[in-house]
């Protein structure tokens, strides 16, 4: 099995460099906005959709300090907004839930990446990335890439930073898990950010929370900064840096939590959550987003898989009210937090619980999950649980 993964590094650019860089992606800004401005004229006056061909005909003639396969790349964006557009619209006639919206025209600023979709750029002794047209800048190779390279992205953060980003083909054998009948059930909830089948929780770090009155004061001097002035510039990077900040906090905890629970059981249990729907609620919304279970759940599905274990998603109905000894139900209200079980006398934390029932409701049994494959993950459901932040 070939599978696509991304390896993303830091790029120390010297200062030319980084003139040539953000000049680079001015201008490639400024092709893909002429673009999407002669396509939708051609339509507006021939009532003709112009092909990927044609716009790849018409970015040749551009910019010629600019890798072409770079320009090129340009035209492939605005055929895919476009192709996204329309595969939206009839996503939509058949489900209303899709959001759908005419490609945009961007600012320079916010046109962040430019890619070499197959060649231009090499990497010399790990050590320093040899890019056509632009030159070689230092690179931080601070892990090895597996398989065989196929595109190169070169990313700015909102802070200033360079990344290059390689998308690899890598060819991944089906491996045993060191521990073949370890299992856990994982429910995760605000008060604690997952309690786990053993009985162990992990508590929620809660990093938006705590920076949030930071973050409010510097986005309040944002917004009194007059705009264009170099004030704005500066206090738009103060607010950038905070949020690159919470941001690198979180996706630490969450690699750290997914790789420790991958390699310490075969199998993992959680239940598919709905996260779009329980976003609506707004006065959990700030938390739910702050706690990330979205990612969380991708992060296992992936680690768990090349650790050789499997993620499996159950069904949550009645996780929280049945009793995880006798199997009646108990309803109880979100704020009671103990389950007391009047038929059984069970007392456990309500989470507790769940998380058990959540182990039991994995219906593979349990002689036979050698031979069922590595990753059973529906990958269709996840996708469109993703909230949209
Ligand atoms: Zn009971």
């Amino acid at each position: 099995m070939i599978v696509n993964r991304m390896y993303k590094y830091r790029l120390y650019p010297n200062k030319e460099q980084v003139k040539l860089l953000t000049s680079q992606l001015k201008s490639l800004c400024n092709i893909y906005n002429h673009l999407l401005k002669i396509k939708i004229n051609v339509y507006k006056e021939n009532k003709r959709s112009l092909s990927r061909k044609d716009l790849n005909a018409l970015v040749k003639a551009w910019d010629k300090h600019i890798h072409s396969q770079v320009r090129q790349n340009v035209a492939d964006r605005v055929d895919k907004a476009f192709n996204n557009f329309f595969n939206r619209i009839k996503l939509k006639k058949s489900y209303a839930k899709v959001k759908v919206g005419f490609p945009r025209f961007k600012a320079d600023h916010r046109y962040n990446s430019l890619t070499y979709p197959q060649s231009g750029f090499n990497l010399l002794n790990n050590r320093i990335l040899h890019l056509s047209k632009i030159g070689d800048i230092i690179i931080k190779f601070h892990r090895p890439i597996e398989g065989k390279i196929k595109t190169l992205s070169i990313k700015r953060s909102p802070t200033g930073k360079w990344y290059v980003c390689f998308s690899c083909e890598v060819p991944v054998t089906k491996k045993r898990h060191k521990f073949l009948d370890k299992q856990v059930g994982i429910d995760v909830g605000l008060e604690n950010f997952a309690t786990l089948s053993t009985g162990n929780v992990i508590t929620n770090p809660r990093y938006l929370i705590k920076s949030e009155n930071k973050l409010s004061k510097s986005q309040r001097c944002l917004s009194r900064k007059f705009k264009g002035s170099k004030n704005r510039t500066k206090a738009r990077l103060k607010v950038a840096k905070l949020h690159e900040k919470i941001t690198n906090q979180r996706m630490d905890f969450l690699h750290k939590q997914s790789h420790y629970l991958s390699n310490t059981y075969n199998y993992i249990v959680v239940e598919s959550l709905n996260i779009k729907n329980m976003m609506k609620n707004r006065y959990l919304a700030k938390h739910i987003a702050d706690a990330s279970w979205n990612t969380f759940i991708q992060l296992l599905s992936y680690k768990a898989a090349s650790a050789g274990g499997q993620l499996i998603c159950v069904d949550p109905k009645y996780t929280s009210i049945k009793c995880s000894c006798c199997g009646k139900n108990v309803p109880k209200k979100l704020s009671v937090r103990e389950h007391n079980c009047p038929f059984c006398d069970l007392k456990l934390h309500r989470d507790h619980n769940a998380a058990i029932n959540i182990l039991h409701s994995n219906k593979i049994p349990l002689g036979r999950r050698e031979s069922t494959p590595v990753e059973i993950f529906d990958r269709k459901s996840l996708k469109q649980d993703a909230p949209q932040l």
